[in-house]
């Protein structure tokens, strides 16, 4: 018998969905709590690495997932106008039939995860958050925006960089940094040699682009923006294409039919990260809320997705004889140092760009990333 039997989930991103969907498949009740009345992400993709792939077949949702995913292999580096300077092969850790990573739009993920969320049989509520949470040590009682009430074995916040969840229980000691570079954002169909992962390394800040779907790539910019100006949204189109200009080859070939400043997704970046253990009683973060980092290695969500199956075994391993605070430590030991080095590695890989050191090893820092995110959990 559990010591956790319900659990109130804040945040149905991606993270909350994979505890809803992990927590569910192991019977415990969920609750899952969104702040948007209309339940929809913004569309651009994702990157999902090896080491995600492995854990949605733990989920149990590859098949549907991979469906709704471009599959591919390979991970390769380019100098600004196209010349390869390396290749790194995937790593098929879901098994030799399944690719090594994918690219996803992030509403067919949302799709996915939140279809398999509701079949499971997930409570959700949209238009909600918290706002009290009272740990009495045995429960939470939990005071809902809209006056409603509900008790809960386990509370986990799954609400991002700007967690209400995180500020309630650690007040304002962890507030997000804005890191001084952005991230620029546009889809495309996808040209055919796109069929791997494709990063270009330019002096001015890198570029990527991204398989999704057959017809559909997305190609992504950094750009160093040190005072973090406010960006006239009809004029995104021409600002990308101004911080695309180092680039020749297909990126310069792309850069000129980014025309439609509506269609730009503008970002900057901001991180955050506890520095203790994420819990508080009976109060748990997890995802963005806990360890929001900067896109550079492609593991911010893949993170999450790790923390959500994680912590869905350890509150039902030998779960009988344990405290909860003893089975979020065991979470804890298994999360901290794994997502700590995804953050500082992603923020370090961010700094070099803006310091244009070019002695810094980028390829070096992704063969080891990928290394360390194979390693089991
Ligand atoms: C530009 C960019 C590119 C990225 N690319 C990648 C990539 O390629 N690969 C990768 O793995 N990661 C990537 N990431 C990181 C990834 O997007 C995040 O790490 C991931 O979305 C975190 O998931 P989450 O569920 O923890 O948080 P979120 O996705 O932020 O979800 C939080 C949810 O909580 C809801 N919410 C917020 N406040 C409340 C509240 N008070 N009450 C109730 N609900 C609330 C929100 O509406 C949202 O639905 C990227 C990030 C950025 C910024």
């Amino acid at each position: 018998m559990s010591a956790v039997n319900n659990v109130l989930i804040v945040g149905g991103g991606i993270g909350g969905l994979c505890a809803a969907i992990a927590l569910r498949r192991k019977g415990i009740e969920v609750d899952l709590i969104e702040l948007k009345s209309k339940w929809t992400v913004y569309g651009v993709g994702i990157i999902q690495q090896s080491n995600v792939v492995r854990e949605m077949a733990k989920l149990g949702v590859l098949d549907g997932y991979l469906d709704a995913a471009y599959a591919f292999e390979d991970v390769a580096i380019y100098g600004p106008g196209g010349q390869q300077l390396a290749r790194i092969a995937g790593q098929r850790l879901a098994g030799p039939q399944y690719p090594a990573n994918v690219g996803i739009s992030r509403l067919a993920l949302h799709k996915v995860l939140s279809e398999t969320a509701l079949g499971l049989g997930a409570k959700v509520r949209l238009g909600l958050s918290v706002e009290t949470l009272d740990d009495n040590g045995q429960q939470v009682d939990v005071l809902f925006t809209d006056g409603s009430r509900g008790v809960y074995d386990l509370v986990v916040g799954a609400d991002g960089l700007f967690s209400k969840v995180r500020s309630l229980v650690f007040g304002d000691t962890y507030t997000p940094r804005f890191t001084g570079q952005s991230v620029w954002r546009y889809n495309f169909p996808r040209a055919p040699q796109i069929d791997h992962l494709a990063n270009y390394q330019s002096a001015e800040g890198n570029a990527g682009l991204v398989p999704l779907a057959g017809d559909l790539m997305y190609l992504f910019l950094t750009s160093h923006e040190p005072s973090n100006p406010w960006m006239d949204p009809a004029d995104l189109a021409p600002q990308m294409r101004q911080r695309l200009q180092g680039f020749t080859g297909l990126i310069g070939e792309l850069r000129e039919q980014i025309t439609d400043s509506g269609q730009v997704v503008y970002k900057p970046m901001e991180v955050v990260f506890v520095d203790e253990p994420w819990h508080r009683g009976r109060v748990l973060l997890i995802g963005d809320a806990a360890h929001a980092t900067t896109p550079h290695l492609g593991q911010g969500a893949g993170m999450a997705i790790e923390d959500a199956i994680v912590l869905s075994e350890e509150l039902t391993r030998d779960s009988s004889a344990m405290s909860v605070e003893a089975q979020l430590q065991r979470f804890m030991a298994r999360r901290f140092e794994r997502c700590k080095y995804i953050s500082d590695s992603s923020v370090l890989a961010g700094d070099k760009e803006m310091q244009h050191d070019r002695s810094f090893d980028r390829i070096g820092l992704v063969k080891q990333m990928l290394a360390r995110t194979a390693e089991p959990i």
